[in-house]
């Protein structure tokens, strides 16, 4: 490992401030250091993808495919130096970063089928009807274009699945876009590991230089470069609020404002109902504490508000208590997040009117311990803060009357998902719940809890602001290509012109929407 950025297909100069990543669960620093770009780099990765876009937008399909399944024969052969890189730079362990391994090649090969099926371009073909009165109809043909360059901010609780050739990443290139990525200084060796598989299989599949490049550097600073650049046209980012803002205000206040794709903070609320409760409340509060802790709470699906109805709480809270005292506290990500978990669940615990429930709370550094917290509807409907994301393994339970929940439910902030527990009575006797919580959150989960998310083509991984900058869109799954294209119509052009996905005789054979028929 070098420690320099990717500037297209060579390598950054050492000479900048070098930062290193630490091991979290030994606090060790790690070598190499990784050197910030200089303004001069950055400036040349994007030029470089802005030269890259006109030869890159043009290559086929089927050449996008084979070069996103040579990524992910690449980063397959590094699969061992992922695990041992990616296990020390961010303390998950081994199991976690093989199977995200198998998650990002996955996603990757997901792409590479969507893009042999053709269906994703959206061809419309309207013909024309000249002898139309009072007007005749023009010929009008559609389909959806790439962007143009992406910066993909990487994440620090997915370093392979969220990051360097993660979804953002995997859905721009998809789409025809060459991305700069900006690293995440928590795990820089990852990224420089997986970043090398990139460059290889571009290099294998002639793909221009520039349709790739990895920033190492600050996000205030090089992250904030890009996102003002004018040759930038979209952006990728998972991460806190704070930051997935900065950028959204940053691109919006561009002479040419660009969208920003960020997933930010979410509290996923879950609904338990009286009937379930009623039937299985130790099976429920067993469930609900694996998907608490798992990771050490630190995905963005994690449960972190559950409505109990007042009445049915107490088995579920007796045995809630039981597996969260048993459950052991574990190393988060690096030292900030461990910070931010313990500075969030200390302001719960003094909020008044709230209980807390944990085993005891480690102090041992870098790790978080597993929690929870009870309050009353009233306390909750009167405390905004107690809204705010614990990005960790605590939650809150609110216990009230079914009004007083529903009423919950309408102050909401927009959520990635949302859960609802309930027999079939339960859930036909609260429509106006679940007509809530359909307006709140991009994904409702039945009787199940949110974290483990499908990647597959009907997966919805978004939300209304502020789980995500823009609700319309996913960043999991194959709907996560539209945020890189826009639709272009090409009105009364001749034959030879048009793109061959929307020519009468469709020599990709893929399929086309004619006069308004799916053919
Ligand atoms: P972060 O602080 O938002 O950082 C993510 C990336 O954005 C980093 O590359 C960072 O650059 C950059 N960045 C942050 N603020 C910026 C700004 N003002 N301008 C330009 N770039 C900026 O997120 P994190 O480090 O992953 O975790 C911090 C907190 O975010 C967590 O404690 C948690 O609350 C939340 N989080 C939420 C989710 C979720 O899915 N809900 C996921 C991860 C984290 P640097 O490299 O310079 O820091």
């Amino acid at each position: 490992m070098t420690g320099a950025s990717f500037i297209g297909y060579t390598r950054g100069s050492l000479a900048g401030p070098k930062s290193h990543a630490i091991n979290p669960s030994t606090q060790e620093v790690m070598e190499p250091g990784y050197a910030a770009p200089s303004a001069e780099e950055v400036e040349s990765a994007v030029q470089l993808a802005a030269s890259a876009f006109p030869a890159y937008r043009k290559t086929s399909a089927a050449q996008r495919a084979e070069f996103l399944r040579s990524i992910a024969e690449e980063i397959e052969e590094s699969a061992d130096a992922l695990a041992a890189r990616g296990t020390a730079e961010s303390g998950l362990p081994e199991a976690r970063l093989r199977g995200e391994t198998g998650r990002t090649v996955g996603q990757l090969r997901m792409f590479a089928t969507m893009l042999d099926d053709g269906s994703w371009l959206d061809a419309r073909i309207e013909t024309a009807i000249p002898d139309r009165a009072p007007l005749p109809k023009a010929d009008i043909r559609s389909m959806l274009r790439p962007l143009g360059p992406v910066v993909v901010f990487c994440a620090s609780n997915f370093p392979l699945a969220f990051s360097v050739a993660g979804g953002d990443t995997a859905s721009a290139l998809a789409a025809g876009c060459p991305v700069i990525v900006k690293a995440h200084s928590s795990h820089p060796g990852t990224a420089e590991l997986v970043a090398e598989a990139v460059i290889r299989a571009a290099q294998k599949c002639n793909m221009p230089n520039g349709v790739f490049s990895v920033l190492y550097g600050s996000g205030r600073d090089v992250g904030m470069t890009l996102v003002t650049h004018p040759e930038i046209k979209a952006v990728g980012f998972t991460g806190s609020r704070t930051g997935g803002r900065a950028l959204m205000d940053a691109a919006a206040a561009r002479p040419e404002p660009i969208p920003v794709y960020a997933e930010m903070s979410s509290i996923n609320p879950v609904v338990m109902l009286p009937g379930v409760l009623g039937e299985k409340a130790n099976a429920l509060a067993e469930g609900f504490s694996q998907s608490l802790t798992m990771g050490v709470g630190q995905f963005c699906t994690n449960p972190g508000l559950v409505f109990v109805p007042e009445g049915s709480q107490q088995a579920f809270l007796n045995a809630l208590e039981k597996h969260i005292k048993n459950a052991a506290p574990g190393v988060m990500l690096n030292a900030g997040i461990c910070l931010a978990y313990r500075d969030a669940t200390a302001a719960t615990s003094r909020h008044q009117g709230v209980t807390q429930f944990a085993s005891e709370v480690s102090t041992n550094q870098g790790q978080g311990s597993p929690m929870f917290f009870v309050c009353s509807a009233q306390t909750f409907l009167q405390s905004p803060a107690l809204t705010h994301e614990m990005f960790g393994p605590a939650s809150l339970i609110v216990i009230g009357s079914l009004d007083e929940i529903t009423a919950a439910a309408k102050t909401l902030e927009g959520q990635l998902t949302a859960s609802i527990f309930g027999t079939d009575d339960d859930l036909t006797q609260t429509p106006e719940l679940l007509e809530i919580i359909e307006r709140k959150a991009g994904r409702l989960i039945f009787n199940g809890y949110p974290t483990g998310v499908e990647v597959c083509s009907t997966m919805v991984h978004g939300g209304p602001y502020p789980s995500t900058s823009d609700g319309r869109s996913t960043s999991v799954g194959t709907m996560a290509v539209l945020r890189f294209t826009r639709a272009v119509a090409w009105q009364n052009c001749p034959q030879a012109l048009l793109p061959d996905e929307l020519k009468d005789s469709n020599p990709l054979k893929i399929p086309q929407m004619i006069n308004g028929k799916r053919a």
